[in-house]
């Protein structure tokens, strides 16, 4: 592995960006058209194909979500000791491949199976990509929080691939076609990586480099064999969603411990920032329970209670509204809301991080309250209109543009780099809980009769949503009122 660049050549770059921002902006966009692609799939091949009733598909749905996620700890703390960003990247590549194909194979037969290889490979693929391009900038570069902005735009543009194509084919075409595309596109995706990593010099390599060589295999070999050897157990806990209580009850409080012991061996400062990024993380629980609700019971939702005409001109398919929509908004507005902050910024009036995660909440409040709307336009046949669901997409994405991207750049701003991996896999991880949270509210939501009519269906979504929005609003404004105290626990972050 070359490594021609020193961190300090790549660091003092030039411009607005990094030119290796785009190669990991290329791979962590083939990588997110495979993961969108699965999860778009997940409910409707659930309970379209596998029979399975509303209720548990919106458990298991939360359950394979919360897996993946909560693997993402697991993949940045092993990351962070042995492997190195890069090796743990290739590997997650791999696994994520693996998964595809063999779901691919025989999807009825062999979708828990493929399902299990997706959760691993992406707990080590999805951490570390994100940290990675925290690397490109030195600590005090102004420039970090739009490299994210940018990263962030690539994320959505394999997302609104990968959830359109996906679901389109699977769902008019063939599932099996479907799922092994998102393993085609993965692999171009992991290729992309292998061809581009000369240039990121020594950021990603194994922290174990300078062990002995034989001492370094064998810890790889055990973390390699070690994540297959999970797989079994994986299986089970996936496929009874009461094990996954059981597992995200002991996830959480274990790495919190063992977040609580790495925080012993740092300095005040250091310390105080941590337990910033933890306020923050535990924020974003609540934020992508409620988001999440998209692949979830939203994804229902739109199965049975739209309308399939937009601005009363041209049909297109509500689920493929629902997978793709948010990620077209998040595409054109990320940079102009980009641009509002830096002119903010300018006169000196630019939001900080808590105000803008609060103004995340505010704006999910009213995307749910739009959500929650979309009844008093619904037809006898309790189907609604699409137009009026699509601008919940819009105002929810404005919230997610407040509190996600800028939620990445501030665990590589507030961790120290040693922890950058955990820190990162502990934001995921906040995920992970959001998303099993969110498969318990859509089940909590679902109307739990069978054969209910779609009005019914309606009406039990929309009252959640109603709920979903109060709670939303609720912690937006805790978050505004507490922000003086937690910006003063960052210290020199702004
Ligand atoms: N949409 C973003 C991504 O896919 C954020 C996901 C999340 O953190 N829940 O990376």
């Amino acid at each position: 592995m070359s490594q021609d660049l020193t961190l300090e050549q790549i660091q003092n770059f030039e411009g607005k960006y990094p030119k290796q921002i785009w190669y990991l902006f290329l791979t962590e966009m083939w990588e997110r058209f495979c993961f969108y692609g699965l999860r778009g799939m997940l409910t409707v091949f659930m309970v379209t194909q596998l029979m399975i009733d509303e209720k548990s598909a919106n458990l298991k749905y939360g359950a394979i979500q919360a897996f993946i996620y909560a693997f993402t700890f697991i993949g940045g703390l092993f990351a962070d000791k042995i492997l190195g960003f890069r090796k743990s990247l290739f590997w997650g590549g791999i696994l994520m491949i693996i998964g595809s194909f063999i779901i691919a194979a025989s999807p009825k037969e062999f979708f828990y199976i493929g399902t299990c290889f997706t959760i691993v490979g992406t707990g080590f693929f999805k951490p570390n990509i994100s940290t990675m391009v925290g690397e490109l900038y030195h600590p005090g570069d102004t420039r970090r929080d739009a490299g994210f902005g940018l990263f962030y735009s690539g994320i959505n543009i394999g997302a609104l691939l990968g959830g359109i194509v996906c679901v389109a084919v699977g769902k008019f075409y063939s599932w099996s076609l479907a799922f092994g595309f998102a393993g085609i596109v993965m692999a171009i995706g992991l290729l992309t990586f292998i061809f581009t990593q000369k240039s990121l010099g020594p950021i990603g390599l194994s922290p174990m480099k300078d062990a002995a060589p034989g001492r370094r295999k064998t810890f790889e070999i055990a973390t390699f064999v070690g994540s297959i050897a999970v797989m079994p157990l994986l299986l089970l806990m996936v496929q009874n969603t009461r094990y996954t209580d059981y597992f995200m009850y002991i996830i959480g409080p274990a790495t919190l411990v063992y977040l609580l012991y790495e925080m012993t061996t740092l300095n005040a400062e250091e310390r105080k920032k941590m337990v910033a990024a933890l306020v923050f993380i535990i924020f974003s629980i609540f934020f992508w329970a409620f988001f999440e609700q998209s692949g979830g019971s939203l994804s229902l939702f739109a199965l049975y209670n739209l309308h399939d005409t937009m601005l009363g001109v041209f049909h297109i398919d509500p689920n493929v509204v629902n997978n793709s929509f948010n990620s077209v908004f998040v595409i054109i507005f990320s940079p102009i809301v980009g641009l509002l902050w830096l002119a903010l910024s300018k006169r000196k009036k630019e939001p900080n991080s808590v105000i803008k995660f609060g103004l995340g909440f505010l704006f999910l409040a009213g995307a749910f309250y739009t959500f929650f709307a979309t009844r008093f336009f619904a037809d006898a046949d309790g189907k609604t209109s699409l137009n009026v669901f699509t601008l919940a997409y819009l105002i929810i994405t404005f919230g997610e543009l407040c509190l996600s991207p800028i939620g990445l750049s501030l665990m590589t701003k507030l961790a120290p780099k040693k922890l950058w991996g955990v820190m990162m896999g502990m934001w995921f991880l906040a995920s992970a809980y959001g998303q099993y949270v969110a498969g318990l509210l859509g089940a909590g939501m679902a109307v739990a009769k069978e054969n209910a009519s779609a009005t019914e269906k309606l009406m039990s979504y929309t009252s959640g949503y109603k709920q979903l929005g109060i709670y939303a609003l609720i912690a937006g404004i805790i978050l505004i009122v507490i922000s003086p105290i937690i910006r003063k626990m960052m210290g020199n972050v702004k």
